[in-house]
């Protein structure tokens, strides 16, 4: 008996005994029911008793190309044969070079210098320890805060969880507090009712400007954000607020990372939305997930020539960055980020996505009918809806805060696997999907926000 092979109950037990789950949660521990999949074809994965199921959230944001593409595992497949490892410190292999040279030809501006990372995580730890060596080099040791926002999510290594913003991730867990600010919710959605979204957007902007007044301009070192705040909740900013953040980073002599790892590689239509979306030319992108289309682990940390110039050469003052991982540019996962940027150019995937983008938001935006529904938003190939008992209070439902895993259920039996957080589904289905396929994963969504609402009004739950 291979162990692949092994009876499905066993394997279900070994998952809950000897898995520890990211977020696992521990009253629950060893009792979870998880759906297990075994392969997927396009969109759809299979589940262990045979369901097939469309993908909303394309694995966790990132199975950009679908499931099953030959193509991909052949490329990782030759890589590994010819050479499966070769360390980067001292050394070089050519899949991350290659890799290397097609990101820098895509990014924004003057951004040329591509840090590899394992995931977003590092790659996220990778820029602010990276802005921590120039200040340190440029004789700034005491410039070292990092703003963030409420709600943000840059990941899980220290570092990167320190400067996320979700409340609920920190009850337990402890922060380098001492280096980071956050910003008030950036949500429009969350405004008062009777203020005007320009004068919402002011009220941002003063929050960024203040929160680097109040800690001193002197020991401010970089701003992070996302350009959609993905895992919070798919909180699209008020039109112009990337680029007026970025003229108060520059008045400010501080550093603006951002966060691409969601956006990144097509998931707005464009290898990098940055620029080509929200027209600002960051100092630091970081990406993964969609870059190896969730392959096999990658990320990167792109950093502008102007910044690499303060710490090279005649300024380098024989420091040596020292930062890096075993796995930095990966020569398999290299190939997989080669095949798959070969894939999106050839198959035309930017265009596909903008071209199918307004069908998304149509049917997307449909559904803030829904009585249930409080708010539905998203951009690009990525969408949210937000729940609440009572659309006009626009109060959460507080006495379900489970109402996105119902939905999830609900939709799961029908056909299609979402990502619930709390109150809200968010899903960010693989940039293949057609329109018909977006057609029948939005009929689904549809289904079971309707059953979920008809579970809560006979639980007396919902009042419509
Ligand atoms: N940054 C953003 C914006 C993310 O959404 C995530 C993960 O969801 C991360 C960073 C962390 O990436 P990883 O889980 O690959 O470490």
């Amino acid at each position: 008996m291979t162990l692949l092979n092994s009876d499905f109950q066993s394997v279900r037990d070994w998952d809950n005994k000897h898995f520890l789950h990211p977020w696992e949660g521990m009253s629950y521990l060893g009792q979870n029911e998880r759906t297990f999949a075994e392969s997927g074809l396009g969109i759809h994965v299979v589940t262990e008793d045979g369901k097939r199921l469309i993908d909303g959230p394309a694995g966790m944001w990132c199975v950009q190309l679908g499931y099953g593409n030959t193509e991909i595992a052949d490329a990782m497949g030759q890589q590994a044969k010819a050479m499966a490892y070769f360390s980067p410190f001292n050394n070089a292999n050519s899949a991350p070079a290659r890799l290397a040279h097609e990101i820098a030809k895509r990014t924004p501006g003057d951004l040329n210098h591509v840090f590899f990372t394992t995931g977003g995580s590092t790659a996220v730890d990778s820029a602010i320890r990276f802005v921590q060596f120039r200040n340190n080099l440029l004789g700034k040791p005491e410039k070292k805060i990092v703003i963030s926002r409420q709600k943000a999510y840059h990941g899980s290594t220290y570092l990167a969880a320190s400067v996320s913003g979700k409340e609920r991730d920190k009850g337990w867990l402890d922060q380098a507090s001492d280096l980071t600010r956050f910003l008030p919710n950036v949500n429009p959605y969350t405004r008062r009712p009777d203020q005007m979204i320009n004068d919402f957007l002011d009220e941002k902007i003063a929050d960024l400007e203040n929160t680097i007044l109040q800690t001193g301009a002197g020991k401010v070192a970089a701003f992070i954000a996302e350009p959609i705040l993905c895992s919070g909740g798919v909180i699209v900013p008020p039109r112009g607020y990337h680029q007026r953040c970025l003229e108060i980073c520059r008045k400010y002599d501080v550093l603006y990372i951002s966060d691409e790892v969601v956006t990144g590689f097509g998931r707005l239509g464009h290898w990098f939305a940055s620029e080509d979306v929200f027209g600002i030319q960051p100092d630091i992108i970081t990406c993964a997930k969609g870059m190896t289309s969730g392959y096999v682990p990658m990320g990167a940390c792109i950093i502008s020539d102007r910044l690499i110039a303060d710490v090279s050469g005649d300024n380098g003052q024989d420091a040596t960055f020292s930062n890096g991982f075993t796995y930095s540019g990966h020569p398999v996962s290299a190939a997989a980020g080669l095949k798959t940027i070969e894939i999106m150019e050839r198959d035309g995937v930017m265009e596909h996505v903008r071209a199918i983008t307004p069908f998304f938001e149509e049917r997307l935006q449909a559904l803030a009918d829904l009585p249930l529904v409080g708010d539905a938003r998203g951009m690009g190939l990525v969408g949210c809806v937000e729940c609440v008992a009572d659309a006009e209070a626009n109060n959460l439902l507080d006495l379900d805060k489970s109402v996105g895993a119902m939905i999830d259920h609900h939709c799961q039996e029908n056909g299609l696997i979402l990502r619930p957080i709390i109150n809200m589904c968010v899903f960010s289905p693989p940039l293949i999907i057609t329109e018909g396929e977006l057609n029948e994963m939005f009929d689904i969504l549809e289904k079971g926000i309707r059953l979920t609402t008809e579970d809560l009004t006979h639980q007396g739950v919902f009042k419509t």
